[in-house]
């Protein structure tokens, strides 16, 4: 099997090389796939795609009628696949479940914390000679109520943290977790109560149809007032917009973002010498208090190698004409 592996970056290129145990032919490209880059694909039986890569229903008719067969992702989440096209073009596709969630939960306490203790900030205030403490009031974590919204991996593990720290814990999720619930005393409740007694809300479900814009101006209006909204999961959960609106009208204290909807064109490049044509990632950007990270939060040395260990277990299982139980449909 002859892979091609888009939107490499130097992080993560030996550690894939290392993970090929089979001694597949692979090759690499700092490319993302889109529209402009799908003829890269020519004699290549499968591909491994990132969250920074696009495959339409368009792109996937190329890719398919160029020779591929495989889509080996190497995320948890699949919203960039148009998964029923694959599926009608019999293509399969496998995603890594499961990796680090601790690699994703600890950033989202890592922005939380920040954000409350105004450590950039602060930083930047002490970078240029001010070591005055007027503006870098936080408050305790401890015994706050922090609303989970999705209690699968990422968002339990984000739950036991929060534990930790001695807050009360309420989740919104479609499935109750009755471990966790054990683990940690956390109470499941609507999106609303969640929103209306949470001093804290992380996002941590998956972007679909149900999720899209599952926060928006209507949601914001339920929420306790000065709350701080995390959100590690998916840009498109939030509506960046009516967020906007919840910030200028003190409904949102503070809000950390390793997520934007619009990230595709933004996040993993170098734009220092360029011009980046996105209005609403500029208003974004110019809040003091939003704490914006490039979707980096799974970005430990443990989450990388157990990408590369799941992304190259899946190929193999393919290779040797097996079911592979990663597969998405
Ligand atoms: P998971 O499947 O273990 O958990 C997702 C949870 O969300 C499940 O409990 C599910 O029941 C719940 N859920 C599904 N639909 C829902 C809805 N409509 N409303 C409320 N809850 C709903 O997934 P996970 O490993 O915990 O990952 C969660 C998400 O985190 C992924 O889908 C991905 O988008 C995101 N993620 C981000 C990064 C990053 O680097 N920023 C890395 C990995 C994953």
């Amino acid at each position: 099997m002859k892979i091609l592996f888009y939107s490499i970056h130097q992080y993560d290129k030996s550690i894939l090389e290392s993970a090929n145990s089979k001694n597949f032919e692979m090759q690499f490209t700092e490319l993302s796939l889109n529209e402009n880059t799908t003829n890269l694909v020519y004699g290549f039986d499968a591909v491994s795609l990132f969250t920074s890569d696009s495959a339409t229903e368009t792109i996937l008719e190329k890719l398919f009628a160029n020779g591929v067969r495989y889509i080996a992702l190497r995320s948890v989440g699949s919203d960039h696949i148009a998964l029923a096209k694959a599926k009608s073009l019999g293509m399969k596709v496998a995603n890594v479940p499961a990796y680090s969630p601790y690699s994703v939960a600890e950033h989202a306490v890592t922005l939380l914390l920040a954000l409350n203790r105004k450590i950039v900030f602060g930083q930047q205030l002490m970078n240029h000679g001010n070591f005055e403490l007027d503006q870098l009031v936080g408050v305790d974590i401890h015994k706050k109520t922090v609303g989970i919204i999705g209690t699968g991996k990422i968002g339990g593990a984000f739950a036991k943290i929060m534990n930790g720290f001695g807050c009360r814990l309420l989740a919104y999720d479609l499935i109750e977790d009755q471990t966790l619930i054990k683990e940690t005393k956390i109470k499941y409740a609507s999106l609303e109560a969640v929103c209306q007694h949470a001093d804290i809300i992380s996002i941590h479900c998956p972007l679909n149809t149900f999720t899209k814009y599952l926060f928006n101006e209507l949601v914001f209006q339920f929420m306790k007032k000065g709350m701080i909204l995390i959100n590690t999961a998916r840009g498109g959960i939030i509506n960046t917009e009516d967020l906007l609106t919840a910030l200028d009208n003190g409904t949102i204290s503070a809000a950390g973002l390793d997520v934007y909807e619009n990230e595709k064109k933004i996040f993993g490049n170098d734009h220092k010498a360029k011009r980046i044509n996105d209005d609403l990632f500029a208003r974004l950007r110019s809040y003091p208090n939003v704490l914006l990270t490039g979707h980096q939060a799974f970005l430990t040395q443990e989450a990388l190698l157990g990408i590369a260990t799941t992304t190259f277990e899946n190929l193999a299982l393919w290779s040797e004409g097996k079911t592979c139980e990663n597969e998405l449909f």
